[in-house]
Formats: structure tokens, C-alpha cells, sequence
């Protein structure tokens, strides 16, 4: 059986799935957006764990226990800033997707859900991103036991419309 791609309008950090992932900078000591939601959610023992990783590059991706969170695992990835688009952005945004899929399914997680990396205060032009994000982890997932269900948690209406398009 294939692992099957939805998408859904939620805020990530009530998600009780294996993972969900952040969209981290590179310190991954916390930030704005869904990085300062999942921490709020998950507690300062999640900084504590963040804080023994010493941060992150862009387009990788690092695993920690969830917390207080529904989800076990929080999965922290880089996605990169939108710098007009030849700056590599669309390969280190795919790279994101692609490690975050591989922590999942070394960790035989069944559930992981992803929010838009880059497309908030990193400049990412959304439907681009999603083009990107469903693409990847379609190839990524062709051959993998796990994980079983990738959620795309979109946190707008008109965000899940384009997710919608791209799935169906
Ligand atoms: P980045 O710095 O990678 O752009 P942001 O946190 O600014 O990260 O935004 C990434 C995406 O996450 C945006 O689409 C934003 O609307 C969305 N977002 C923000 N808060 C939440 C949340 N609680 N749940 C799901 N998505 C969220």
C-alpha cells in the first residue's frame, strides 16, 4: 500500500500524529510562527532537548520527543529564506521535505504531518512551495514502509485550496 497524502486545514501543534515537523531556523532555539506555536505547546523541555542538537542547517532536519504536544516527535527542518529563487531555494526546500521523510521512516513512524516550511516569514511563494513539498515527498515515499500517512496541515483556507489541487 502506498502512503497516503492529505491535506487539512489545522493548526500543527494540535495534530496527535507520530510527528509533526517545525519549521526551524538554524539555531533551533525557537522563533515566530509555527516555530514559537510548537514550542508553546510543547513546553520548555523542548528547548532543553533543542538546545544539545547546537542548531541545524538549512535543508536538514533533526528529531526530538514531543512533549507536552499530541504528537511524539517534533521533526525540526531549515527551510530556506526566499531570495527571488536562484539561490537554490527550490533544491534545499525539497531537501527539507526529503530529510524529514527519512527521519520519520528510520524512526518507523506511521503518521507525520508537515506545515508550510518557508512560506511564512521566510518569503517562500506558496504555491511553488507546495508544488515542491507534494512532489518530494511523493518520490520520497514511492518505496518506503513509513511512514503511512503524511498530513500537508495548511493553517489557511486558501492555503489547503492549492494543497487540494496538487493531491487530487
Ligand atoms: P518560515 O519561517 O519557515 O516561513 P513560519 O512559521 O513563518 O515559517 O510559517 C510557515 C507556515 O506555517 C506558514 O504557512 C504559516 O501560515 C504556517 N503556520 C503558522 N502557525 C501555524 C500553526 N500553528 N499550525 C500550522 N501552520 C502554521
Amino acid at each position: 500500500m502506498p502512503t497516503t497524502l492529505r491535506a487539512l486545514q489545522a493548526d500543527v501543534t494540535t495534530l496527535a500524529v507520530d510527528a509533526i515537523v517545525n519549521a526551524a531556523n538554524r539555531s533551533l532555539l525557537g522563533g515566530g510562527g509555527v516555530d514559537g506555536a510548537i514550542h508553546r505547546a510543547a513546553g520548555p523541555e523542548l528547548l532543553a532537548e533543542c538546545r544539545g542538537l547546537g542548531g541545524c542547517a538549512t535543508g536538514e532536519a533533526r528529531i526530538t520527543r514531543g512533549y507536552r504536544l499530541p504528537a511524539r516527535y517534533v521533526i525540526h527542518t531549515v527551510g530556506p529564506v526566499w531570495h527571488g529563487g536562484r539561490s537554490g531555494e527550490a533544491e534545499l526546500l525539497a531537501a527539507c521535505y526529503r530529510h524529514s521523510v527519512e527521519l520519520a521512516e528510520g524512526h518507523q513512524l506511521a503518521s507525520l504531518a508537515f506545515p508550510g516550511i518557508s512560506t511564512g516569514v521566510y518569503g517562500y511563494p506558496v504555491d511553488a512551495a507546495a508544488r515542491i513539498a507534494v512532489a518530494t515527498v511523493r518520490a520520497a515515499t514511492e518505496r518506503a514502509v513509513y511512514p503511512r500517512e503524511i498530513i500537508f496541515c495548511c493553517f489557511s483556507a486558501a492555503d489547503l485550496a492549492i494543497y487540494e489541487r496538487l493531491l487530487n
